[in-house]
């Protein structure tokens, strides 16, 4: 990735929510910091939320979507415990934010992201093209089918609430795999699963997120 240029104003902007999101212990990873330092979250959020882009607040995107808090989004990316070369699958791309930050530490791997508004699907793909980024291939779609093709999966992120978590990304994951998801009703529970050669085991679980919800043949109906 070609390292791009920050305006000095954005720059201080994110050194100070870098401050904040390390001292709620929203962010405790180095690799994870260097991302935010390097995805611009500005880039991402529509020109009328530009001001508020280093909040830590989910911002309006289009179609009643958002696009994700920094915090859960650092949190996210933290209990997914990225490696260099993985292959993974995100479910709702929304702003391609998320995505990025992914490819970011993914390095020579590979990230898939399922969104099911064309709209936001387009958006996404502009916003990863003015970073340059070529390692997101954003696909138009329901994600609680998951994209078999290129399965199996090394991680799994789905960015909307569920109220289980879809039966094919179960499947497309690979073994020792780890998936992540808010999981509930109006409120959801941050839950982070490893697939063992016998069984779905719980690794992580964090309540009180509120995410907008999955829809789909496996979701929301
Ligand atoms: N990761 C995003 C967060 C977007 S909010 C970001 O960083 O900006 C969740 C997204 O999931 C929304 O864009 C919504 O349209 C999408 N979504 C909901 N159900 C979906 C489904 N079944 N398949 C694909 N995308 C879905």
């Amino acid at each position: 990735m070609t390292k791009i240029k920050i305006e000095k104003k954005y720059r201080t902007a994110i050194n100070d929510l870098i401050i904040y999101l390390k001292n709620s212990k929203f962010l405790t990873d180095e690799k994870v910091e260097s991302a935010l330092q390097n995805i611009p979250r500005h880039e991402f959020v529509p020109e009328s939320e530009l001001e508020y882009a280093y909040d830590n607040e989910p911002l309006p995107i289009m179609k009643n979507q958002t696009i994700s808090q920094p915090g859960v989004v650092t949190r996210m990316t933290e209990w997914l415990d990225i490696k260099n070369g993985q292959n993974i699958l995100e479910i709702g791309t929304g702003s391609g934010w998320q995505s990025a930050i992914l490819s970011y530490l993914v390095g020579s791997g590979t990230i898939y992201s399922i969104e099911r508004h064309p709209e936001l699907a387009k958006f996404a793909q502009e916003n990863l093209k003015k970073l340059k980024i070529d390692n997101v291939h954003v696909i138009l779609g329901d994600g609680t089918l998951g994209y078999s093709q290129a399965s199996p999966y090394d991680r799994i992120i789905i960015t909307a609430a569920c109220t289980e978590i879809p039966l094919p990304l179960l499947d497309q994951l690979s073994e020792n795999g780890l998936i992540i998801a808010p999981v509930g009703g109006s409120s959801q529970s941050l839950v982070l699963l490893q697939k063992t050669p016998k069984e779905i085991v719980e690794i992580k679980n964090q309540s009180k997120y509120v995410f907008v919800p999955l829809v789909g043949k496996f979701g929301k109906k």
